[in-house]
C-alpha cells in the first residue's frame, strides 16, 4: 500500500546530473510540506511499463527529461494543448491512475523574462531565435502567444527551422545559418536556444556588431551561467538574462500540482543553484 505522502521526481536516462531535486527539495523545506522528490532513472527499454508503474508506487507525478520527452507523451492519457503543440512533455500529473502530460518550458521562459525585464513587450521589435530543437519550439510558441510580431529563426540545419516554422505557424521567418550576424539588425530580443556555449560544447560564433544596444540578450544555457554570448553582450552594454531562472520557473507548475503550493522563484534558491553549478564546474 503506497504511503499518502506525495512522491514526485525526475525521469531521465541518465538522470544523476539533474538539478531538479535541488529545487523541489528546497521548496518542500521552505513551505514545510510533507513529500519527496526523487531521481527516477528509466532506461529507454521497457520505458512504458516502468513509467506506468509510477502510479502504483505512490507518485503524484514527475518531470521528464532527455531522452523521454516524446516517449512519455505517447504514454499519457491526456495532454495539455501546449504539450500537443510542442510534441513533447516535461511534466506529468497522476490523478487516480490517469497520466496528464504538459509542457512548462514556454511558461518558464516567459515568466523568467517578465521577472528579469518587467518592461519587456513582445511587440517592441523583431526577435532572433537561435536553434530549432525542443527548447526553441517552446520559446517560439511562447513568443507567438505573448504577441511577437516578427520572429527570425536561425538553425545550423535549416530544414529543422523550416519544419518548426511550419508546425507552429505565426510570424516566423527562417534564414540560412550563415546570415545570422546580419539578421540581428533592428532586433529587440536575441535568444540562444541552441546548446552552443554550454560546458563541453563549442561556443556560439556570432558577431554582435549589428545588434542594437538596447536589445535584450537571453541565453537558455545555464552551465556556465555567464556564457561567451552573455559576456560579449554585457561588454557591449546590452541587458542580459541567463537560463537559470527559466529552469526554476518551468518547475513551478509541477510542484503546485503535486504538493499544493505555487512556489516562488526567490533569491535564496537562485544562490543555492548557483553554488551547485560552481561546485560541479558547470556539469
Ligand atoms: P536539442 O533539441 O538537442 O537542440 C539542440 C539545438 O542546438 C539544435 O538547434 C542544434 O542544431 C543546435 N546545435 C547543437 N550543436 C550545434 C553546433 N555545433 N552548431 C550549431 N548548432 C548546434 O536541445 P534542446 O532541448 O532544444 O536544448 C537546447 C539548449 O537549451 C541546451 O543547452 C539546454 O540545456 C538548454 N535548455 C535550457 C532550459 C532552461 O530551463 N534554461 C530548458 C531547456 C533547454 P541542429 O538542429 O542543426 O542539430
Amino acid at each position: 500500500m503506497p504511503s499518502s505522502i506525495p512522491r514526485a521526481g525526475i525521469i531521465g536516462w541518465p538522470v544523476s546530473h539533474s538539478r531538479s531535486p535541488i529545487l523541489h527539495t528546497y521548496w518542500l523545506r521552505k513551505y514545510a510540506l510533507a513529500g519527496s522528490y526523487e531521481r527516477i532513472p528509466i532506461s529507454p527499454e521497457n520505458f512504458a511499463a516502468q513509467f506506468r508503474s509510477l502510479s502504483d508506487q505512490g507518485f503524484a507525478g514527475a518531470n521528464v527529461t532527455i531522452p523521454h520527452k516524446q516517449t512519455a507523451m505517447a504514454c499519457c492519457d491526456e495532454l495539455e494543448p501546449a504539450a500537443k503543440r510542442l510534441g513533447a512533455v516535461n511534466t506529468i500529473v497522476i490523478t487516480q491512475g490517469r497520466y496528464h502530460g504538459s509542457n512548462t518550458d514556454g511558461y518558464g521562459f516567459i515568466e523568467n523574462l517578465r521577472q528579469r525585464a518587467p518592461h519587456w513587450r513582445a511587440d517592441t521589435g523583431p526577435a532572433v531565435i537561435i536553434g530549432a530543437g525542443g527548447a526553441a519550439r517552446a520559446v517560439v510558441a511562447a513568443l507567438i502567444d505573448a504577441g511577437a510580431k516578427q520572429l527570425r529563426l536561425f538553425n545550423r540545419t535549416r530544414s529543422r527551422a523550416d519544419q518548426l516554422a511550419a508546425d507552429l505557424g505565426g510570424p516566423v521567418e527562417t534564414a540560412d545559418w550563415q546570415r545570422l550576424d546580419s539578421g540581428l539588425a533592428d532586433c529587440s530580443l536575441l535568444v540562444n536556444c541552441s546548446s552552443l556555449g554550454m560546458t563541453g560544447q563549442p561556443p556560439l560564433e556570432i558577431s554582435l556588431r549589428a545588434l542594437p544596444p538596447t536589445a535584450l540578450v537571453y541565453d537558455l544555457v545555464y552551465t556556465p551561467l555567464q556564457t561567451p554570448l552573455l559576456k560579449a553582450a554585457s561588454h557591449n552594454g546590452n541587458p542580459t538574462i541567463d537560463g537559470l531562472g527559466m529552469l526554476i520557473h518551468q518547475a513551478r507548475p509541477g510542484f503546485a500540482a503535486w504538493f499544493g503550493v505555487m512556489p516562488e522563484a526567490d533569491e535564496s534558491l537562485l544562490q543555492l543553484l548557483l553554488s551547485d553549478i560552481e561546485s560541479t564546474k558547470g556539469i
